[in-house]
């Protein structure tokens, strides 16, 4: 099918970089990180706010009064704000707040009941929604997503690829299958294509080799999970860094993108 995308990739700095922790913690964590991250090289703070957990017992989120939290870190530092929602209910809570971009996580993608919840309640809304791949490496499931919410109007559409869980295990924590995320740019380029290497990697050791490559690919973005303080973080500690360590690697990084 044909999907008209808007340009809205145009009015970031180039690379688009979403940056922040994996989990919204407490308020004093929030502004912590987000006053780390350096507004010249990196415009949208993520974190999330519901967390999908793999098994019960972790920690799934402080919830709707992080929202407030991600609100005060926009109106003290100017960065924009990105979250993962999964229902209707997600967006209908987040709509209350400013948030700019929602992301769909990879538990979500390949659900398309929910994919069309979630595009019947953003559909007149102006908001930037991105969509993981889906857990397995299924083209047509992370296509569909993308071509549910194109036939639901929503218009500023990017796709996020954080690998893919795998048997047997890698030295990736979700294993890249870079083709596929190729073959959705042949098909719809107007739609940017991001790369979430924290996700992939899963700790901090070739965080940055693998974004290079994601770079070499033609990829237009990163997300990349930062902390002011990884190693005690909530959720996801193995594999977040300091803001510093981020920006020290896009300002080392020479070539144009
Ligand atoms: C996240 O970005 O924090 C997250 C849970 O991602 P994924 O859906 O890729 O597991
Ligand atoms: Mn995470």
């Amino acid at each position: 099918m044909k999907i008209e995308n808007k340009n809205w990739i145009k009015s970031f700095k180039k690379p688009f970089i979403l940056s922040g922790p994996c989990s919204a913690e407490t308020k004093e964590q929030v502004l912590q990180t987000a006053f780390q991250i350096d507004k010249s090289h990196i415009e949208v703070f993520r974190a999330g706010i519901w967390k999908p957990r793999t098994r019960p017992g972790g920690f799934e989120g402080v919830g709707e009064k992080g929202l407030s939290w991600l609100e005060e870190a926009k109106k003290q530092t100017g960065l924009k704000i990105a979250i993962e929602v999964a229902t209707k209910e997600h967006i209908e809570i987040a709509l209350k707040y400013d948030i700019d971009i929602f992301w769909i996580g990879a538990r979500t993608t390949a659900n398309s009941f929910m994919i069309e919840e979630i595009g019947d309640t953003l559909k007149n809304t102006d908001k930037i929604v991105l969509i993981k791949n889906p857990m397995h490496p299924s083209l047509d499931a992370w296509k569909g997503a993308l071509e549910r919410l194109a036939l639901k109007e929503i218009k500023n559409l990017g796709f996020i690829h954080r690998g893919f869980a795998n048997l047997p295990k890698t030295s990736y924590r979700n294993h890249p299958f870079w083709e596929l995320a190729l073959q959705i740019k042949k098909e719809y380029p107007s739609i940017p294509m991001i790369c979430d290497i924290s996700h992939i990697c899963g700790n901090r050791d070739n965080l940055f080799e693998v974004a290079n490559q994601a770079f070499d690919f033609g990829y237009e973005g990163l997300m990349v999970e930062t902390h002011f303080d990884p190693e005690n973080a909530w959720s996801d500690a193995k594999q977040q860094v300091l803001p510093s360590e981020l920006l020290d690697f896009l300002k080392k990084r020479q070539k144009p993108i």
